[in-house]
């Protein structure tokens, strides 16, 4: 342990190191003679701090410092103070500093001029190597000079007292004599972007690489304090899915000072895509290469310096999920059961109930919270996330809150009737979202099931019938695209309108059209952009009367006997023709920057004059046929039985709205719960009319497609897969379901076609 010199160069380093250079150090040694691009540098070694401790005699007075009850709050701040100053005051040994600045003034000579040097902290355990100390020491960015570079590597040794460390160690049964540190000098990438790449799915283990960019230094990712581009690459076929952020802010070295400081990012950058498909390829191929080395998925920091990519980190990724399905259901037990409503969301979980009574409450919801309310808004979306569960008195299964906890894999259970006045404040409960039950108490092993969706995308069935996905809200991208649907068969842009808070005629009043479309495009660039080039079909505006009244600028809407069967819809926009135009301009927006995947969706049609009209004024934006798809949704009756009329106005799809084809088919509210029992999407009525529409479509040449509730149904699904429908387009957290259902459906058909044949013989 002693015989090791102060100072080891990256390139001399190897992974059998660890207990001199740490995890850190290690892995930077190998990956450079795997000839991975890795900034250069060198390594304090763990010894030299361990001699330091030992030469200038304060180990005792230092291990004794931190002998406190780590419960204890400002004890544990009082110890890690005085055992911080304690290793910054004490000066380090002459020949310590002196092997520092050779190795420096080394580097120099390599660069031919001082160059700016990270310095980071590497922890190791002696007798543990593979301890991980990540994120608990700190790092210095941008030292220039040898004295300052000495100054940097006391203050990371100074690091490893850090409170937080401190009671790390001491959780996890560390000694904290047995646990050292190095730092690792390395040549600073002053880079131009940077992220981080997990090389295979971090929770499915697939082939499949995510890569997060932002601009400037990686600091502002690592630290989270920037939302960055978000990259999916298929390694097998090489497509790239991308999903585009704001990117407020960036970490930049300041070119005056050194300094690393936090600037805005300047407006025509932050919603530029940051990396090009040809760098993510080229950061692919180093992480592929990283990973064949260590022979695991890995966890990479990379960087860009005028066009140059560096690795500047890597490690095993450790959060692969393994048999996840197998845990999410469970027993029963005792408890006692408290409610039933609709399991709108699967997932079961226990936690504290917040009762939320208006919108003003909202903070009251914690992480981990059961949020309990009567129905839930576009304006309640930032606490259901942090929600652990949603209940509802209620809705349906195609409520708001039903489609969003959905997306947001969050269990839920709705129309519960009377869960705000049955359930107290404060109460622990455990909720269903499966069967729709709430328990009093914590169930045994009870826990969320959504990641169980994402890990059997490795094995997905291809299927000739696309099974498509359902999106409401762009926050839900990642969990929509993790399902490996093909495409999006629905999204509803209303949520996003709604969740903007303002009416659009507030925006039209105030003359902020360009706020109103500025806005709007930036959450359907995110799903357009990921899926890319997987289609999205996007729907315009469907909102009812009722539920725009509530909005800033919406007192003008017009009271309505009945919303369902009023101003909404296609018939809506055809009159409201500003707040259309609003629309089609963000879709010719972003088909003007490349996105040719975008189909228009027209809602609630009902007469061919209405196609036509909404294809003038979609002609009349600029928009060119030849790059979109048009289609139009079969949710009224007169429509599928006029479906021939409606084709030869020249549709490219259509896809049908079960929930509202069966509440108008059957006379059957779907929102009201006196008629629930009546409300049946697989209806001979309602079941005739989608086979009419099918076949008429396949006659001609269109697309068909379903995207109402009852397309996430696999026993549904199977019918119109005999149908002969294009494609399905289900909930986030029935894809799976459903493609298995079409796979099994598909293979029965060439079963029984092969046996047919086989008794023609
Ligand atoms: C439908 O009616 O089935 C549909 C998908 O539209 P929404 O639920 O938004 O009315
Ligand atoms: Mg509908």
């Amino acid at each position: 342990m002693t015989d090791k010199p102060t100072v080891v160069w990256l390139e001399d380093v190897r992974i059998e190191d660890v207990p001199s250079v740490g995890g850190k150090g290690a892995s930077l040694g190998e990956m450079i003679n795997a000839e991975i691009p890795v900034p250069r540098g060198f390594c304090v070694t763990a010894q030299a701090f361990r001699r330091f401790l030992d030469d200038t005699g304060i180990s005792n007075e230092l291990f004794a410092t931190l002998d406190v009850n780590v419960d204890d709050t400002k004890a544990l701040d009082e110890a890690a103070k005085k055992a911080k100053d304690l290793v910054l005051k004490t000066k380090m040994p002459e020949h310590m500093q002196n092997d520092i600045i050779a190795a420096y003034e080394e580097l120099t000579k390599r660069e031919g001029a001082e160059p700016f040097v990270a310095v980071r902290s590497s922890a190791t355990a002696e007798d543990i190597p593979e301890a991980s100390f990540a994120g608990q020491q700190e790092t210095f960015l941008n030292i220039k000079g040898a004295e300052n570079v000495v100054v940097a590597v006391q203050k990371c040794w100074a690091s490893l007292y850090g409170a937080r460390a401190i009671f790390y160690r001491v959780k996890q049964g560390f000694e904290h004599e047995s646990v050292n540190i190095s730092a690792v000098v390395q040549k600073m990438v002053d880079s131009d972007k940077s992220g981080v790449m997990f090389t295979s799915n971090p929770t499915t283990g697939a082939p499949e690489a995510i890569i997060e960019g932002s601009w400037g230094l990686g600091e502002a990712i690592v630290s989270g304090s920037v939302s960055p581009d978000t990259y999916r690459i298929e390694r097998m076929t090489r497509e790239i899915g991308v999903i585009i952020a704001t990117k407020k802010i960036m970490v930049v070295k300041d070119p005056k000072t050194g300094a690393t400081i936090t600037k805005d990012v300047p407006a025509y950058m932050q919603t530029k895509r940051v990396l090009s498909d040809e760098e993510l390829y080229r950061i692919l191929d180093l992480g592929e290469l990283i990973e064949d080395h260590y022979g695991s998925p890995q966890d990479v920091e990379w960087a860009i310096e005028k066009g140059q990519v560096y690795i500047v980190q890597s490690r095993p990724v450790t959060t692969i999920k393994k048999e996840e399905g197998a845990k999410a259901t469970v027993s029963t037990g005792e408890q006692e059961k408290l409610l039933e409503g609709l399991g709108a969301s699967p997932g079961q979980i226990s936690g504290r109930v917040k009762i939320i009574l208006s919108l003003d409450e909202l903070d009251r919801v914690l992480q981990g919270d059961i949020m309990v309310t009567r129905m839930t808004s576009p304006d309640m979306v930032p606490a259901m996330r942090r929600a652990a569960a949603i209940v509802t008195d209620e809705g349906g299964l195609t409520s708001h809150a039903a489609i969003v906890s959905r997306e947001l894999g969050v269990p839920a259970v709705v129309g519960t009737k009377e869960a705000t006045s049955k359930l107290t404040d404060g109460q622990i409960v455990t909720v269903d979202g499966e069967r729709g039950i709430i328990y009093s108490g914590i169930l045994e092993r009870a826990e969320a099931a959504p990641a169980a969706a994402a890990a059997a995308v490795a094995a997905k069935p291809v299927t000739a019938t696309e099974v498509k996905v359902n999106l409401s809200i762009a926050e839900a991208t990642e969990r929509a695209m993790a399902t490996g649907a093909d495409g999006v068969g629905l999204l509803r842009v209303e949520h996003m309108i709604i969740g903007l808070g303002k009416h659009p005629h507030w925006y039209i009043e105030h003359n902020k059209h360009d706020e109103f479309i500025r806005e709007l495009e930036k959450g359907i660039r995110t799903v357009v952009g990921a899926f890319f080039p997987r289609p999205v079909w996007v729907r315009t505006l469907d909102a009812p009367t009722d539920e725009f009244r509530e909005m800033e600028g919406g007192e003008e809407e017009p009271h309505e006997p009945n919303p369902m069967l009023g101003w909404r819809g296609i018939r809506r926009d055809l009159q409201d023709t500003e707040v259309f135009k609003m629309q089609l301009q963000t879709f010719k927006n972003l088909i003007d920057d490349g996105y040719t995947n975008i189909g228009i969706m027209l809602p609630l049609v009902q007469h061919p004059d209405e196609v036509r009209k909404a294809k003038e004024i979609i002609a009349s934006i600029g928009i060119d046929f030849k790059k979109v798809d048009v289609g139009i949704m079969i949710e009224v009756p007169a429509s599928a039985l006029i479906i021939e009329d409606l084709i030869a106005e020249g549709i490219d799809f259509v896809s049908f709205g079960t929930n509202d084809l069966t509440q108008y088919t059957l006379a059957v509210d779907r929102n009201n719960e006196n008629v629930a029992y009546l409300y049946n999407e697989e209806h001979p009525a309602v079941l005739k009319l989608i086979d009419y529409v099918i076949q008429c479509c396949n006659k001609t040449g269109v697309m068909s497609s379903i995207c109402g509730q009852a397309g996430s149904d696999p026993d549904m699904a199977k019918k119109l897969v005999r149908m002969g429908i294009s494609s399905i387009s289900a909930n986030i957290d029935a894809v799976e379901r459903v493609r298995d259902a079409v796979a099994r459906t598909e293979k029965q058909i060439i079963l029984e076609a092969a046996r047919d044949l086989t008794e023609e013989e």
